[in-house]
């Protein structure tokens, strides 16, 4: 083996020995990658082009063993620690350059208990595993809506997704997890086991330690339900938003609806003249009786005159899918993001004006619903406290060439700003960028000070830095 160079906690440039790397492979049932691996560049891909890191060495962690290991290894030779889940997190912090990284990506499985209704599943778990498992008994948990996502990350920054009006978030049906902490002990927490560290990973990221194992509440759910597309033409942007604010008061928890404004994709469904042109689109979800389903969704297609409309019964696993070509990873993205506890006029204004200048093709605004069963926890009972918000909006630039970084990021801010007023406190932190480190505290709000105290007792070295940092 090759010496490897990596950086030091302190920024430094260091050097592993042939030794020293073999000492760690040694230790890692499934290996490590380095830069002279063939896997190396596939490897250390992330979801956001924009994330472009070199780190060190590619841990394969294939059980807890090999994470406890990993991170005696990288405390040992004070590297800096990263740890992967499926990769998607905007900022990219599951790889940092010069860095060790603990990945669990081949680690997928998920087991399906359907007497207790119960799922565990592995640290590298995708949603499309995991939705693919708990359907084959007709059970889900609420995932997020892109199948490519690790359930990890994803659970961890608290995760919603369509069955979140109904059952809440990822986290308020997380049974309890396993976990290596940074001194090497291997813990379980649950509402019974290490509770204070329970309540502090439900929200507070990988800020406590790396779980190698989670367990979920599962619920019936299809497996066919009705979703699908209406979609509006852009001049129609205020009075289609302004009777969806309307339509949300009567609408049943079964029932989600959010909004997305960007420029038509080529979809077989839209005429070719909508193409490319700024649409509104209204994607829709209905878990409850398929026969149900046409009554409640009829209104909706009054909003406006539709240019187009694909809905009907399908299967939950499908559905959730759906959205994955159009999320494919490699692509540049930079995202903003504020919480709503109503859509005030001022908002919509600024919605409707800034979808008026996406650009690029692939830039949207998305108005996510997560009103229901999420209201109803404490905002202290966890450390994802947002307990008002009713809607996650998220600015979602994305597009392909260095070249328009300036420009789309630069329309991401702006309307980042011109709809911060009409936010509600805190933030989603699993929507927020590398930059964002000083909107942290904010992003937490009252729980901030209990998560500090929680960091100060479980890594007060603050091991687990790459993440939206809780500072010890
Ligand atoms: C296309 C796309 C669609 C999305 N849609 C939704 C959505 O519908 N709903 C939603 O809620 N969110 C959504 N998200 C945001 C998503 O929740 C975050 O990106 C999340 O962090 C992804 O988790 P990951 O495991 O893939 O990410 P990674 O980048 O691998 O991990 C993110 C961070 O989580 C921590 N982490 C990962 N694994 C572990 C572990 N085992 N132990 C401890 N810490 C760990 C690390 O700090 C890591 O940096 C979406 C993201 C993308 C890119």
């Amino acid at each position: 083996m090759k010496d490897v160079s990596y950086t030091t906690l302190d920024g430094r440039n260091a050097i592993l020995n042939a030794s020293s790397l073999e000492a760690l492979a040694a230790g890692i049932r499934g290996g490590i990658v380095t830069a002279e691996s063939e896997t190396y560049d596939a490897a250390r891909k992330v979801w956001n082009g924009m994330a472009e890191r070199r780190p060190a060495i590619i841990a394969r962690c294939l059980n807890a063993e090999d994470v406890r290991h990993a991170v005696a290894f990288a405390r040992e030779h004070r590297m800096r620690l990263t740890v992967r889940g499926g990769g998607h997190h905007i900022a990219g912090n599951s790889v940092a350059d010069g860095a060790l990284v603990i990945d669990q990506s081949a680690q997928r499985s998920v087991r399906i208990d359907p007497q207790q209704r119960t799922a565990r599943v592995a640290p590298g778990a995708l949603l499309g595993d995991f939705d693919r498992e708990a359907q084959a008994f007709g059970l889900a948990t609420p995932l997020g809506i892109n199948s490519t996502t690790g359930v990890a990350g994803l659970c961890l920054g608290g995760g919603f997704g369509w069955l979140t009006r109904k059952y809440g978030m990822t986290i308020d049906n997380l049974i309890a997890v396993d976990m290596t902490m940074a001194d090497g002990r291997r813990v379980r927490a649950s509402e019974n086991e290490n509770a204070d560290l329970f309540w502090a990973i439900r929200g507070g990221g990988g800020n406590f330690g790396v779980v190698t194992q989670f367990e979920f509440r599962l619920f019936p759910v299809g497996p066919e339900i009705v979703a699908g597309l209406i979609v509006f033409p852009f001049n129609q942007a205020r009075q289609v938003l302004t009777k969806y604010r309307q339509f949300l008061n009567s609408a049943p928890e079964e029932l989600n609806v959010w909004v997305v404004l960007r420029k038509a994709p080529p979809l077989p469904f839209l005429p070719e003249n909508i193409h490319g042109k700024e649409v509104v689109v209204l994607p829709i979800f209905y878990s409850g009786a398929v026969a149900e389903a046409e009554k409640l969704i009829a209104p909706l297609r009054s909003f406006g005159d539709a240019v187009g409309e694909h809905i009907g019964p399908q299967p939950y696993v499908e559905w959730q899918k759906a959205f994955d070509p159009l999320l494919t990873p490699g692509a540049r993205n930079y995202w903003k993001s504020h919480n709503f506890t109503d859509l005030a006029d001022g908002a919509l204004d600024s919605v409707i004006e800034y979808a008026g200048k996406l650009p690029s093709p692939q830039c949207e605004i998305f108005i996510g619903l997560i009103a229901g069963a999420a209201n109803r926890v404490a905002p202290g009972a966890m450390a994802y406290g947002h307990r008002d918000a009713k809607f996650v909006l998220n600015v979602h630039g994305r597009w392909d060439e260095a070249k328009d970084d300036q420009k789309c990021i630069g329309w991401s801010r702006d309307f980042f700003k011109a709809s911060a007023p009409y936010a509600s406190a805190g933030a989603y932190v699993n929507f927020m960028t590398d930059e964002e480190g000083d909107r942290v505290a904010a992003a937490y709000g009252s729980n901030y000070d209990r998560l500090v105290q929680a960091k100060k007792r479980f890594d007060p070295d603050n091991v687990f830095h790459f993440n939206q940092n809780i500072k010890p």
